[in-house]
């Protein structure tokens, strides 16, 4: 594989549950509202993705692997209108220089058909199953690296960050369904059908759920949206605190930061949230480009979000406890 291939993949997918995060977050870019996730090994063996989205055109198929192969950025003033949750068209490339990939698709208006790639060479092309949206199956992730043996030896941990990114994907898109199978068992099912609650009673359990608030807030410029759990059946860390940004998961230490303290005001110091919280803003607000990961993002008006997410967050609570 060429040699910047190589290296792309030690930042975008640097790890299985990276692999996995850019693989889902394609099929929901494709507006697939199933989709299924099969895990053996904690990825090392088998990721493998199945879809229910618009596919990809047999014109395409061969191309998929190659470095900037992306269907979603017409130039360069788009990158500051991201909707899409990928924009580099770096990820298949990346995944595909170091794993052997198999992808079986129909597009809307195209053909089935079936490709194989190993180490990022086209080694097969032919007809495909007559089932609409994307079937992408990765194995042996890392064949050809030292990166292997890394994740071999720490295997459940992988397995712990599989779980946790696709919770965290199902929060954000409560509108889809996700199935998550590991090593033959299954791990997670969310029914798709937009009802928030019943994803959070299907991550975290009925009795949470039971006690989520509702939080909503508004202003010019951002739409806050989500729930927010009570603290008797509170966790004791931060992992539980579910951010996305236009329904992308995001990680900001600040606006984890305002929640804490919205918290903090009302409850026990020891006493953190879980919440499951989505911003609604125009992208021109964020700079997703941070990171090749997409995962730290910026805001032009930091400030203004964090005082409203603080505010909603203690409001909802305080009139919990009235
Ligand atoms: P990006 O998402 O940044 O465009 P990727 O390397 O992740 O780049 O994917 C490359 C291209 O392959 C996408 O732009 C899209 O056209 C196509 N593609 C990948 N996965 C799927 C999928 N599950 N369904 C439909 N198209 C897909
Ligand atoms: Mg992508």
């Amino acid at each position: 594989p060429k040699i910047q291939n190589k290296i792309a993949a030690g930042e975008v997918v640097e790890r299985p549950s990276s692999v996995v995060k850019e693989l889902i977050e394609n099929s929901l870019d494709a507006n697939a509202d199933e989709i299924e996730v099969f895990i053996e090994e904690s990825g090392m063996k088998l990721i493998r993705i199945v879809d229910n989205g618009d596919g990809i055109h047999q014109t395409d198929a061969p191309l998929l692997f190659q470095r900037h192969a992306t269907s979603k950025i017409g130039d360069d003033y788009d990158l500051f209108q991201i909707r899409s949750l990928g924009f580099r068209g770096e990820a298949l490339a990346s995944i595909g220089a170091v794993a052997k990939v198999k992808v079986e698709t129909k597009h809307l208006d195209g053909e089935p058909v079936t490709i194989r790639f190993e180490g990022g060479e086209l080694k097969e092309q032919g007809p495909g199953k007559e089932r609409q949206g994307t079937d992408i199956s990765i194995s042996e992730l890392f064949f050809n690296t030292p990166a292997r043996l890394k994740y071999v030896r720490s295997m459940r941990t992988e397995s712990g960050k599989i779980i946790d990114i696709i919770q965290r994907m199902a929060l954000a898109y409560p509108g889809v369904s996700f199935r998550l199978t590991l090593d033959h068992s299954e791990k997670l099912y969310t029914k798709g059908n937009g009802n928030l609650k019943e994803v959070i009673s299907d991550i975290y359990g009925l009795n949470i759920a039971r006690h989520a608030v509702r939080i909503e807030a508004q202003d010019a410029d951002f739409r806050i949206t989500g729930y927010a759990i009570r603290p008797e059946v509170n966790r004791s860390n931060r992992n539980y605190i579910n951010l996305s940004v236009n329904q992308r998961h995001i990680r900001n230490f600040r606006l984890s930061q305002s929640i804490i303290n919205a918290y903090h005001t009302l409850l026990a110091k020891e006493k953190y949230p879980i919440v499951v919280i989505d911003m609604e803003m125009d992208p021109k607000i964020v700079d997703v480009n941070v990171h090749p990961a997409k995962i730290e993002v910026r805001f032009s008006k930091e400030k203004e979000l964090n005082g409203l997410l603080e505010s909603a967050v203690r409001t909802s609570l305080k009139d919990e406890m009235l």
